[in-house]
């Protein structure tokens, strides 16, 4: 079968990524992705200047987004493709989602001046693009910009997770209400990176099945989190559960992602790509 080199996961400066969406489609062009999708985190701002931002450079188009989700614990992040970014349910879920953020980078700052560290809330935030979106990343980024950390695998090591300093829990939205407000948008709603959520097999399976019950149609199978063997994994449970697959690099930027847009390696043969049922929502480049 032809391999369509589609990217339907990404961040710019409207969320936690270090390039504009211009510099992003140009970029995606440049390393032959052909479908693209700007999927920032619980924001779809960015989506009209992607889209003729995409239009510009002669890539096909879906609307996208980054759900984060609270589920058994975890924080599961849900993306939403072929999404009408001007609904009005959409955008009003997502505004309550990012609402929470200031509280809490104020309170991510509190717990590492405790630690020993100053200064890290107004670092954060210079470094944000958008000022309702101050997430870990822009904290790991000044850690590793101030020398507390070598790079931002070690802040996530030692930093800003569960149990360690800079941690600080928050309730984001339901899988219900995510899945519910991508559908009610007109897309398709994808759990997103399976492989890193910390959750026991029989938990993963009541996920899938908890988010197919609310409308959920796939899975990312192929992103740059996911080793060979989580690809395989992947692959057959999205079979199993009659999902369609997605692949996405998830990229932050360059000399930060480990992928680059468009070079992930193609799905596996025999799933159904999440694109084959997307058609009417693709905005074409030509
Ligand atoms: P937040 O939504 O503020 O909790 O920030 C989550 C973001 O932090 C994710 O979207 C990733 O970009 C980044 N992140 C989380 N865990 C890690 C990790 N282990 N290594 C690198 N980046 C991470
Ligand atoms: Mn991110
Ligand atoms: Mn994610
Ligand atoms: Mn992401």
């Amino acid at each position: 079968m032809h391999h369509l080199n589609a990217d339907l996961h990404c961040h710019s400066t409207v969320s936690d990524g270090t390039l504009s969406p211009e510099q992003l489609a140009r970029r995606a062009k440049d390393h032959g992705v052909a479908l693209w999708s700007l999927t920032d985190h619980d924001e779809v701002s960015g989506q009209h200047g992607a889209a003729a931002a995409a239009h510009a450079a002669g890539l096909d188009y879906l609307s996208g987004v980054e759900i984060s989700v609270s589920f058994a614990g975890q924080i599961i992040h849900v993306i939403g493709l072929g999404i009408d970014p001007d609904d009005a349910a959409l955008r009003n879920g997502l505004a309550d989602t990012r609402a929470g953020r200031s509280r809490r980078a104020r309170a991510i700052g509190d717990s590492l001046a405790a630690a020993g560290i100053d200064g890290a809330l107004d670092g954060a935030q210079a470094l944000a693009g958008n000022p309702e979106m101050v997430t870990r990343t822009h904290f790991a980024r000044w850690l590793v910009a101030t020398g507390v950390c070598r790079d931002t695998h070690e802040v996530f090591r030692r930093y800003l997770v569960d149990g360690k300093p800079g941690y600080v829990a928050q309730q984001w939205a339901t899988l219900r209400d995510a899945v519910g407000w991508i559908c009610g948008a007109g897309g398709i709603a994808v759990i997103a990176h399976p492989a890193r959520y910390k959750i026991s097999a029989n938990q993963e399976w009541a996920l899938f099945e908890e988010f197919k019950a609310h409308g959920g149609r796939g899975v990312e199978v192929q992103t740059a989190s996911h080793g060979d063997a989580d690809v395989a994994r992947y692959g057959a449970l999205a079979q199993q559960h009659g999902l369609l697959a997605s692949r996405g690099s998830d990229f932050h930027g360059p000399g930060e992602s480990r992928v680059e847009l468009g070079a992930l390696p193609a799905l596996p043969a025999g799933l159904t790509p999440v694109w084959s049922e997307l058609h009417s929502r693709i905005a074409r480049a030509d």
